[in-house]
């Protein structure tokens, strides 16, 4: 057993000795006026080095050290919480191509600055008095931690750089809470999107009997829309109190992540992943995966926020005088792009390489900007901002010479499994 070393402090020197050292530091005679001053210091400092106090800041070990009781320093102490987190970060290289090489995009004191905006953007469009889990459906986001965010030098793929270990996501969304209202409002606002996407798809969702599943379903707001349509719908989330909450309200839903299924090969015949795969640590994993469940020919579903438009808006942004500068910011923040809270900013042809690596073929890649954030909470001229923002956006991309799948701030991707 490793037993430490404690007895470190050289011996005590006699008191003279210890006067004449200290005083060196104050031999110019400018100190002279202060002698009264130097020698309680002195004394101070002669104590303490009596008590072998080399560390005088020190903290209890307390339990699950060797020795709980003993007094570890405080600079000790810091340096183990500077491990503890260099070892929940990872560096890793892009999950399209391989490459190692990456030019940042953003540095992390851009994307602080990118995230204090948007706090301030939203707290403005707020109303007075509103909840705070309003503020927080705004501005609060599972990737908002502070890193640089960097793009494949290879392939273009955006990502974070470094970003915490894939234990340390999965935790988060495991424990990933919310007060009931707030689920219910959350529910009410996908089950709007949910209705409009299965209507715009509806050309490639399965008859009625066809067996659907949702990759990360949160609070059901798909599963509602597909099992009102007919569907045999399934899901599976890590979030424990998501999975409570379908569960409560008669859906099929498996807590966990899609590799722990245990559902038989080529039994759906359309998987969706809504808003969940750019947040995947490991995207090719869950591909094969989903191309194993989905029958052959079935349909896979993803909406992605779109991560050429960000680093366009990015570079227009740095060129942009200061009132215009915001007008961008604030369309980027209605879009919850601004800050870039993602894992994973695909581009189109990322996209394309990493899905016909995984045997997928595109059918249909079609622009979309965010759902609509504003709501009873939300003040009446912001409402009609983020009409109005969102629908520039949509002039802007419809525009001839400008292309659409570039410049549109998120994506809705549908693919036809072929062959693995
Ligand atoms: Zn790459």
């Amino acid at each position: 057993m490793t037993t430490a070393r404690k007895g470190q402090a050289p011996g005590h020197l006699e008191r003279a000795e210890f006067g004449a050292r200290f005083r060196t530091a104050f031999f110019d005679p400018a100190f002279r006026s202060e002698d009264a001053a130097i020698a309680r210091l002195e004394e101070i400092a002669r104590r303490a080095s009596g008590e072998g106090r080399k560390t005088p800041l020190t903290w209890n070990a307390g339990p699950g050290d060797a020795d709980p009781e003993y007094e570890v320093s405080i600079e000790w102490v810091e340096t183990r919480a500077r491990l503890e987190r260099a070892a929940a970060v990872e560096y890793p290289s892009c999950a399209v191509c391989g490459g190692a090489r990456v030019e940042i995009v953003c540095d992390a004191r851009d994307i602080r600055a990118q995230l204090d905006w948007v706090r301030r953007f939203h707290l403005r469009r707020l109303e007075d008095r509103v909840p705070r889990g309003a503020f927080e459906d705004r501005t609060d986001f599972t990737q908002s931690f502070v890193t640089n965010v960097v793009a494949c030098a290879a392939c273009g793929l955006l990502f974070r750089d470094p970003r915490p270990t894939l234990g340390v996501i999965a935790r988060a969304y495991a424990h990933d809470a919310y007060e009931p209202a707030r689920l219910d409002a959350l529910l009410g606002g996908q089950r709007t999107l949910f209705r409009d996407k299965v209507r715009t798809l509806a050309h490639w969702m399965p008859p009625p009997g066809g067996r659907v599943l949702e990759v990360g379903s949160f609070v059901g707001g798909f599963l509602d829309v597909a099992r009102d349509a007919g569907w045999d719908a399934r899901g599976v989330d890590p979030g424990e109190e998501v999975v409570a909450y379908c569960r409560a309200r008669g859906l099929h839903v498996v807590r966990g992540t899609v590799d722990e299924l245990d559902e038989p090969a080529a039994s759906f015949d359309l998987v969706a992943i809504w808003n969940t795969f750019d947040q995947l640590p490991d995207p090719g994993a869950t591909l094969r995966v989903v191309a194993r469940l989905l029958r052959h020919r079935g349909i896979l579903v993803l909406r992605v926020p779109n991560g050429l438009c960000y680093r366009r808006a990015i570079a227009v942004l740095r060129r942009l005088a200061e009132p215009l500068a915001d007008v961008l910011r604030g369309a980027l923040a209605w879009n919850n792009l601004l800050g870039f809270p993602y894992l994973y900013g695909y581009t189109p042809p990322t996209m394309e390489r990493l899905l016909t690596a995984h045997g997928f073929g595109t059918i249909e890649v079609r622009p979309d900007t965010l759902v609509r954030l504003s709501d009873e909470t939300t003040r009446v001229w912001a409402v009609a901002e983020e009409a109005l923002v969102k629908a520039g956006w949509r002039l802007l991309w419809s525009l001839p010479g400008v292309r659409a799948i570039e410049n549109a701030p998120w994506l809705d991707v549908v693919l036809r499994r072929s062959e693995s």
